[in-house]
């Protein structure tokens, strides 16, 4: 079989480590993760490399390169409910198979290479992302160990549960020597490359992210008797901002802009709403564009509820800023594309990823690969084994203009 189809074959076999039969879903720490493991440590052990598990339960496998630098590889094992088979698993597996090419021709490079099985990426049992990844980096909250899961069942035990020491997810941080990145390949989750007819793209940068929670306070009055002038209705002044949201966005050069929650108080047929609370999610890539238009979108809301008379309170919930991938990591990744006689294409990121975490510990890099529709976090991802073969081929061949500098 070639290495592509083991590739597309080895995603399926994962699918089946799960918590919900016939449906995928893998948390962090789980009896479905162990059975991830036993699996991809297989596999990695199969590409020459040596493999062992961290405290917060990253699986690691290391191929011995002549020098004492390394270059991370990686991705997340873990999914949310109902997952796809390949976000996050594809780009564990397109890892081992570009070492595997290397193992199978007797090379070594002139750096190791770490290939990092990612713990939680998704956040589906803790509410927490990036655990894994964020303990490699060294930038792990340790009240993040205190969370607990819908069981009741605090992070340090479940640590503690999967093997690991929660009093020592400190020494998980990269302490074996210089580092030359983390590269990381991934589904799109968009429709770019689809739409372009590309089998993989550069990430030129992860989008920076704004949240915010908005509350417009009216008055709630009998919807019989109060008349409709001078009423204070909260939800046509939100629904009017949700309007306005979505033309700012349209209007502005790689902005998104989504309103994805929205609850109405007091939430009865026959009663004028009094409330509504709304969550407002702002992206670009350009820091001071996501800045200026999240400044612009709460002025619009505060308009909004000036001319209807009602009261606005908002709240900044979160502030990320955009992560630019590695100039020298782009440029080897778009060599490589080129070199494989493919269109370059670079295109920013919508979603996160651990390179987001990474980030804080080395240069990153991302290459992402076409997927159907450009669907995700849904039972029908899919992805071609010719698209497959594009990326592990690309991999490849970076790791060999990597090892040429
Ligand atoms: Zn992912």
């Amino acid at each position: 079989m070639t290495l592509p189809r083991i590739v597309i074959e080895r995603c399926h076999y994962l699918a089946e480590c799960t918590e919900e039969p016939g449906a995928i879903t893998r948390p962090f720490a789980s009896d479905a993760m162990r059975c991830a493991h036993v699996l991809v440590g297989d596999w990695m052990r199969e590409a020459g490399m040596t493999v062992r598990r961290d405290n917060i339960g990253n699986l690691r496998g290391r191929y011995a390169g002549t020098r004492d630098s390394t270059l991370l590889l990686g991705s997340h094992l873990d999914s949310v409910r109902d997952a796809g088979k390949y976000d996050g698993p594809l780009g564990v597996i397109v890892a081992i198979a570009a070492v595997q090419r290397l193992h199978d021709s007797g090379s070594r490079l002139p750096f190791a290479i770490e290939v990092m099985a990612f713990a939680d990426e998704e956040g589906l049992r803790f509410g927490s992302t990036y655990l894994g990844s964020r303990a490699v980096a060294g930038t792990l909250d340790p009240a993040d160990l205190d969370r607990t899961d819908r069981e009741g069942i605090a992070m340090r035990q479940a640590v503690r549960a999967f093997g690991g020491d929660p009093d020592r997810v400190g020494d998980d941080r990269w302490q074996a020597g210089p580092l030359l990145g983390y590269l990381e390949v991934h589904i799109e989750q968009g429709p770019v490359l689809e739409a372009r007819s590309l089998p993989v793209g550069v990430v030129s940068a992860i989008s920076g992210q704004d949240r915010y929670t908005l509350v417009f306070e009216g008055e709630a009055g009998h919807a019989g008797t109060v008349p409709m002038e001078g009423r204070r209705d909260a939800l046509v002044a939100a629904a009017v901002f949700v309007q306005a949201v979505e033309a700012y966005a349209v209007a502005g050069d790689g902005l998104v802009a989504t309103v994805g929650q929205l609850s109405v108080r007091p939430g009865a047929a026959n009663v004028v709403p009094g409330e509504v609370t709304l969550s407002l999610d702002v992206r670009h890539t350009d820091d001071y564009q996501r800045e200026l238009a999240s400044r612009h979108l709460l002025d619009i809301a505060a308009q909004i509820a000036k001319r209807r008379n009602i009261g606005l309170t908002t709240r900044k919930d979160s502030e990320k800023g955009t992560v630019p991938c590695s100039p020298r990591l782009v440029s080897a990744l778009s060599q490589a594309v080129g070199d494989l006689e493919h269109p370059v294409l670079q295109l920013a990121s919508g979603a996160g990823h651990d390179a987001v975490a990474m980030s804080a510990l080395t240069d990153v890099g991302m290459l992402f690969v076409r997927c159907k529709g450009g669907v995700s976090h849904n039972p029908a991802e899919s992805v071609t084994t010719q698209d497959v073969a594009v990326a592990i081929d690309v991999l490849s061949r970076t790791l060999e203009v990597l090892a040429d500098e």
